[in-house]
């Protein structure tokens, strides 16, 4: 690697100068400057100058399976050496593909048995609106389209992802949205419960948004609902127990079709292999990316139901649709390097047995007291803190966002990479952390939390 010729001031100007970022402000990166990472070995990230820090965010919530797995590098050399690239367009295949689709159908709910290829999440919720509008043409009914989304959820970044999801900012962008899709609110208990109301009865009220958005079109206009099982970019939030029986419960009583979005949420993170078994729901179609192949390859599969499947072969006719990197087959195989690790470590037992509640339990005791922390709340591994300037009251600091940055500034400094989301702190590491690991990331926490109240009071 060549990049060793270069100081760290240089490789940021070049950075600055050539190289624009996703979600990032031009501007403010060419005055501070980008952090390289350069290196990375199971837990931890190296910069250039070889600051270590302890990755909270498994990447951007994917690297389940940590970093340095000599594995999966083996694995990819292997399949470019015998077949790099071939297309699985007009009946042809390769075997890769084929044999992960086989491993996901075994891993996904027994309703789910057919898998459609892209390279990334947002790809895979394009494919997805794109496949339960042909189905209900398919079905005769055309006009069946309507897709119910929520305020705040993130479902990528290409005009259909923006479109689904519900962040404002966003939209604001888009100049306009893909039709048709309606956004009703989240089931964010923490911000939006009533004074006087049970998180079961919130539960339910959420949930009644999405019967009242299928009653205002007429059920025979929506398609389907879309939804996160737990919303991840919008701030780790977790719905309560109520929330998603009942939203199923409507969507069957209005034959409206259920899209799971686990990105974020499959392969293990919340301690199931996806997240519709962990609130016990059967989707017709499940989205899925990111920890597939734990990053080392971009790769999304879109695991869709019995219902829509048979109704494609029932009826014939060709889906027009399709990337050229659909089933890529050196993608394909880190995939299935990648699940059978996950497998053979026992990652996903372990959330579910061990770490996941060790983690609960450490937000809980060691986080939650203090003075800066509203609330704390988890599944598996996957955490929230919410910072706030007043316990009580839920006030925040001002202006808005502010005082996550900070606090997440202070844990980067202590050498533990964490994110901000408004003025929620998350937490997504990777699943090879253990009790020891999850104790070293809490003392982390409580001293970026101690520096931050500092600067904030
Ligand atoms: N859906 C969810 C829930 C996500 O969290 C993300 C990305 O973070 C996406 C879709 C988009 O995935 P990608 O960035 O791979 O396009």
């Amino acid at each position: 690697m060549t990049y060793q010729n270069y100081s760290l001031a240089q490789l940021q100007q070049i950075d600055a100068a050539h190289h624009l970022h996703p979600f990032t402000d031009s501007k403010e990166l060419r005055e501070a400057g980008s952090r390289v990472i350069a290196h990375a070995q199971g837990p931890y990230i190296y910069d250039t100058e070889g600051f270590e820090l302890l990755d909270g965010m498994a990447g951007l919530w994917c690297v389940n399976v940590g970093y340095g797995r000599d594995e999966l590098a083996e694995v990819a050399a292997q399949q470019m050496k015998e077949l790099p690239y071939y297309n699985s367009f007009f009946k042809c295949s390769t075997p890769t593909p084929i044999l992960l689709a086989k491993k996901l159908a075994e891993l996904a709910p027994r309703h789910i048995n057919q898998v459609f290829y892209g390279s990334s999440g947002s790809e895979a919720n394009d494919t997805a609106l794109r496949l339960v509008r042909h189905y209900w043409a398919l079905e005769g009914k055309p006009e069946k389209n309507r897709i119910i989304s929520r305020t705040m959820a993130y479902h990528g970044s290409t005009v259909a992802g923006t479109s689904l999801g519900g962040m404002a900012g966003m939209h604001s962008q888009l100049g306009g949205a893909v039709p048709n899709i309606v956004h009703v609110m989240m089931p964010y208990a923490y911000e939006l419960k009533l004074p006087g109301e049970s998180d079961h009865e919130f539960g339910l009220r959420a949930a009644k948004a999405v019967e009242d958005a299928i009653l205002e079109a007429g059920a025979d206009k929506v398609a389907a609902f879309i939804g996160e099982p737990i919303m991840g970019a919008g701030g780790v939030k977790i719905p309560p127990e109520s929330y998603w029986p009942e939203v199923q419960r409507i969507c069957r009583k209005h034959d409206v079709l259920l899209m799971l979005d686990e990105v974020i949420t499959g392969y293990g993170r919340t301690g199931e292999w996806f997240a519709a078994t962990t609130f016990g729901i059967e989707p017709d179609t499940i989205t899925t990316a990111k920890a597939l192949t734990s990053g080392y390859q971009p790769l999304s599969a879109l695991l869709v139901g019995d219902r829509i499947a048979n109704t494609l072969v029932e009826k014939g006719g060709e889906f027009y649709h399709g990337y050229t990197y659909s089933g890529h087959p050196v993608a394909c195989a880190v995939a299935l390097k990648n699940l059978e690790i996950i497998e053979r470590e026992g990652l996903v037992e372990r959330v579910k047995s061990d770490t996941g509640p060790y983690f609960a339990k450490a937000l809980r005791e060691r986080i939650a007291p203090h003075p800066l922390v509203g609330e704390v709340r988890s599944v598996g591994l996957m955490g929230a803190i919410e910072i706030v300037k007043e316990k009580a009251t839920r006030e925040r600091f001002s202006p808005e966002g502010s005082a996550a940055v900070t606090v997440r500034d202070h844990a980067i400094a202590a050498g533990l990479m964490m994110r901000a989301t408004g003025d929620t702190m998350i937490l997504s590491p990777p699943l090879i952390w253990t009790r020891e690991i999850i104790d070293m990331a809490c003392d982390r926490i409580l001293k970026a939390l101690d520096l931050a109240e500092a600067d904030l009071r």
